[in-house]
């Protein structure tokens, strides 16, 4: 059933119908055509220090930014566990092993004493960490300073997984733009969206080359199709980047929106103890692509799931937290560094509408459902 209400809905009254038809009238919906340097032209200039290169998702983002760190088989490479899969898997694609490592309470994200932690212990089994994968989860920044001084410390590069992160700071400096690499995501349902796509950004010119190079299966300038290594197809479509710019154009309102929504969340749920949302850090400036809440079992006497529930029955969308990857049955094996943070996020937290479109008449509805369970306290 579709919810009358959905967690995160896309908005499109920019120029998306007409840049898509330019778009297919031009004859170009491939991987060539105007649209795809337009988007990415005008993503580096928001990045204003940072070129990016347009492609099909933010997981071959997340892939193409390991190959370019170079990471191979054989190799480990730590990993924030409280994520999506995609932030691990392509680690796994070039058969190199994930480490993860749990959050801290303050942003939901890696935390950096355990971070070091888990390098001083693969360094003692005598393998050092080949890259790090830092989180902005919903997106919070994550603690960056600590991260990259650690990171720094043992001369380990950090990729940015800020697929749900764009527009967020962390210092007046953009999301992704404070590690080696940095990736987006244009999924259709984060915060802006290409239908599918995705981004990886750098300061060196040379990483971008190579990522255009790999992105479209290594075919290197030749009159003939030429290969010197084995590549990927995973460049972003000229339709897919007609959406995206336009989108692009309306970012900061999307922002402003899905910031105003948190805002009014935060303001309409203040009397109710036990109910906690995810902090702001004073260095850090969240898009609050998803507005997310900690429920305290012990003081509202209810738990995620029966607020989930109670918000279904009135056609709300709500959504957990992602479940740490070091919990899920697919990565048993897999090394795990920290205690129950992430574990008791998933266990009481709840992500709320948030979309960009979300009307206020929408969210006093999502509210009142939470008001009316929560009042009726049976401790
Ligand atoms: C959405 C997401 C991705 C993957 O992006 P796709 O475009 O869906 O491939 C990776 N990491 C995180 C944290 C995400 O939320």
């Amino acid at each position: 059933m579709n919810s009358q209400i959905p967690l995160s809905f896309p908005v499109f009254n920019g120029n998306e119908n007409q840049y898509t038809q330019q778009a297919i009238s031009s004859g170009h919906i491939a991987t060539n055509g105007s649209f795809i340097s337009r988007f990415e032209e005008k993503l580096s200039a928001r990045l204003k220090t940072h070129e990016c290169v347009a492609l099909n998702s933010g997981t071959s983002a997340l892939h193409i930014s390991l190959v370019l760190l170079g990471i191979s088989s054989g190799d480990e490479v730590i990993c924030q566990s409280f994520t999506f899969c995609a932030s691990a898997n392509p680690v796994v694609y070039l058969g190199a092993t994930p480490i993860f490592v749990d959050s801290e309470k303050d942003t939901w994200n890696i935390c950096p004493e355990l971070l070091e932690d888990a390098i001083l212990s693969r360094l003692a089994k005598g393998k050092k960490p080949k890259a790090i994968v830092v989180v902005h989860l919903f997106g919070m920044p994550a603690r960056m300073n600590e991260i990259l001084e650690v990171a720094e410390k043992y001369g380990i590069p950090v990729l940015e997984d800020a697929a749900e992160a764009i527009g967020s700071e962390f210092e007046g400096r953009p999301c992704g733009t404070l590690g080696q690499i940095g990736v987006f995501s244009f999924n259709g349902n984060k915060i802006m969206t290409s239908g599918a796509g995705g981004a990886l950004i750098s300061t060196d010119s040379s990483i971008i080359q190579r990522a255009k190079l790999l992105s479209t299966q290594a075919r290197e300038d030749f009159p003939f199709y030429h290969h010197l290594e084995i590549g990927y197809n995973y460049k972003m479509n000229n339709i897919s980047a007609a959406i995206g710019l336009a989108q692009l154009e309306q970012l900061d309102m999307f922002i402003k929106n899905r910031r105003a929504v948190n805002q009014r969340y935060r303001e309409l749920l203040e009397d109710f103890p036990g109910i906690e949302f995810q902090p702001e850090g004073k260095q850090s400036y969240s898009n609050y692509w998803l507005t997310s809440i900690l429920i305290d079992q012990e003081i509202t006497g209810f738990s995620n799931d029966q607020l989930k529930f109670a918000l279904s029955k009135q056609g709300i969308e709500s959504r957990y937290l992602w479940k740490p990857l070091h919990t899920q049955p697919v990565f048993n094996l897999t090394p795990f560094y920290g205690g129950s943070i992430s574990e008791g996020l998933f266990e009481t937290g709840l992500c709320l509408p948030s979309s960009a479109g979300l009307t206020l008449e929408d969210q006093e509805k999502v509210v009142n459902v939470l008001q009316e369970e929560l009042s009726k306290t049976h401790k």
